[in-house]
């Protein structure tokens, strides 16, 4: 069955040419063009890839990206006029999974959606149900639990892919390379800020549910690993 997308994007012409490109990779495009139609249609359809203008009249992309978080994981791809950084952390922090700015071609917006099915569709467990531990961090990977203690942690699909990776080696250390390429797919090993804003989202959101311990160990210039209970009181 061919994967279907909904595109949300309130310049007409601009959604039919990315819709046009995404029919031509085997895929069903749909088209949002308002932030209420797009809420209605991720609800009622549940596409299997969301991508998201962030200039949209009314309720904007970043408005959308949360609220579409607050129900569902749908991979969501934003796309952006501007390029700023800053802009950037915005959408990876609430929930999106990546992000590609104008102009682009469509080649590569192709190719971005389909790497982030890619990552949605890979099997998270390892066969039966794979259930990592550490200090008293839980990580149930089949059922996409985080437990701290007897707190729920809420993590967006990428956090969730990026602590999953670093659960699996039980605290040795995870290069940035190999995090990127587990968590992102193999075309993304240089995107650094992505991991940067992800590994930001899912240490505060792993002291937050356990009064501020840091599970997350960094090693400068090499990458991360979770960290034992003497390494997390340190700092
Ligand atoms: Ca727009």
């Amino acid at each position: 069955m061919s994967r279907r997308i909904l595109v949300v994007e309130d310049d007409h012409e601009f959604a039919g040419l990315l819709a046009l490109w995404l029919e031509r990779a085997g895929m069903s495009p749909q088209i949002a063009s308002t932030g209420s139609q797009a809420m209605r249609m991720v609800y009622d359809d549940r596409p299997d890839l969301v991508t998201l203008d962030v200039g949209l009249p009314h309720l904007d992309g970043w408005q959308l990206c949360a609220r579409i978080r607050e129900f569902s994981s749908v991979p969501i791809l934003m796309v952006s006029a501007r390029g700023g950084e800053t802009d950037r952390i915005h959408g990876l922090q609430l929930g999106a999974d990546d992000y590609i700015t104008k102009p682009f071609s469509f080649r590569e917006f192709v190719a971005r959606v389909e790497a982030a099915l890619r990552r949605a569709a890979m099997p998270p467990a390892r066969g039966g149900h794979e259930i990592v531990r550490h200090r008293d961090l839980l990580v149930d990977i089949g059922a996409h639990r985080v437990l701290v203690g007897q707190h729920e942690v809420h993590l967006t699909p990428t956090e969730f892919r990026v602590l999953v990776t670093l659960a699996r080696q039980q605290g040795s250390l995870v290069s940035h390379g190999q995090l990127l390429h587990d968590a992102w797919g193999p075309d993304y090993r240089d995107e650094l800020p992505l991991l940067r804003t992800a590994m930001r989202g899912l240490r505060g959101k792993l002291a937050e549910a356990s009064d501020g311990r840091d599970y997350i160990g960094t090693e400068y210039g090499l990458g991360y690993r979770l960290a034992s209970a003497e390494m997390g009181a340190a700092g």
